[in-house]
């Protein structure tokens, strides 16, 4: 078994930004992630709201240059996933598929996994038409019609970016409006082909090897009604990514881990940054500051500074 000063679980903005800091404070500091750096933002296809990109950058580009950093400032990065965490003392022990990491310290930044709906078609015709990626999949549908579903910053963003390629573009909700920044609603407003479906539940994907319709029930009336169309892309919330500190830590009723200011977490030692804390407003910066809060709260609690 590897020791360590520090592990950080999750290579998101949170976990490479307190992989720097915890480097230039000189701690011994393993970050591991099963997917390699960026998280969730590697997706994105343009960031435009990170301080000191006015022009934005790529999510796929931020992710490697804070790893840069941090690995300049000493950090190790493995590749591995993270099973389960224990408590034995004054250790920490961090289980991963490959191998056990000791710390007397860790950073929990471990992010979050996009929702499922829960709805039939949805995991069946995943890749066949069902996506959670326009900067991705959204060539698949030139000139076709595609869906959204969701009310929130992340499905008005896609479809922004599928109404670059797409015929026309959906965006389904359940509720009477969106819920999304106004910088990006304006932005929507302006694509000609993007239209909104207020008020309205996807009951069901349809198609035999792919896509071909979704079934729609409107929540005030109860009509029904199928829409067809090819592509589905789903944004319907997050959900935190931790199973594996389920008994462990103090969780709230949707599974964030409950933190303090300092990003301590119900057990000594143990730290969450970024969206898996409760109150996170998940965005990419607030993500960065909790992880440089929970880097420095690690080291005065190593080196016992108040
Ligand atoms: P979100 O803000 O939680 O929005 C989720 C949306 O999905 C809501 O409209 C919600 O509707 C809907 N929804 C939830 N469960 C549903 C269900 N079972 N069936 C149908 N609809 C459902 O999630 P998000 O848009 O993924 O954003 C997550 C976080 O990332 C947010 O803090 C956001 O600000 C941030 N983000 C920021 C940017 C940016 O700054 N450019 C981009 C992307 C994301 P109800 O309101 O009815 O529950």
């Amino acid at each position: 078994m590897r020791e360590f000063d520090l592990v950080i679980v999750g290579g998101g903005l949170a976990g490479l930004t307190a992989a720097m800091y915890a480097g230039r404070y000189g701690l011994s500091t393993v970050l591991v992630d099963q997917m390699g750096a960026g998280g969730q933002v590697v997706n994105v296809e343009k960031v435009e709201n990170f301080p000191g990109f006015p022009e934005g950058i790529a999510g796929f580009d931020l992710g490697p240059l804070v790893q840069e950093q941090a690995e300049a400032a000493g950090a190790e990065f493995v590749m591995d996933t993270v099973q389960a965490l224990e408590i034995d003392g004054e250790k920490r022990i961090l289980r991963c598929a490959e191998e056990e990491l000791q710390a007397r310290a860790v950073i929990v930044a471990a992010g979050s996994s996009l929702r499922a709906l829960g709805i039939p078609g949805e995991e069946r015709l995943l890749g066949k038409g069902v996506s959670h990626c326009a900067s991705c999949d959204a060539p698949f549908f030139a000139g076709q019609d595609a869906c959204v579903i969701g009310g929130g910053d992340s499905a008005l963003d896609e479809a922004a970016v599928l109404a670059e390629q797409a015929a026309r573009v959906l965006v389904i909700h359940r509720g009477p409006e969106f819920q999304a920044q106004q910088v990006i609603l304006d932005k929507v407003a302006s694509m000609d082909n993007i239209e909104p479906v207020l008020n309205t539940h996807v009951a069901e994907i349809v198609g035999d090897d792919s896509v071909s319709a979704v079934r729609l029930k409107d929540v005030t009336t109860g009509a029904t009604r199928e829409q067809a169309l090819s592509g589905v892309f789903i944004f319907v919330g997050l959900e935190p990514n931790t199973a594996f500190a389920r008994g462990v830590l103090d969780l709230d009723e949707a599974g964030h881990i409950r933190t303090d200011i300092l990003m301590r977490a119900s057990v000594p030692g143990v730290f969450a940054a970024g969206d898996i804390r409760q109150a996170s407003v998940a965005q990419l910066v607030s993500a960065a500051g909790d992880g440089a809060t929970a880097a420095v709260a690690a080291f005065r609690y190593l080196r016992n500074l108040p």
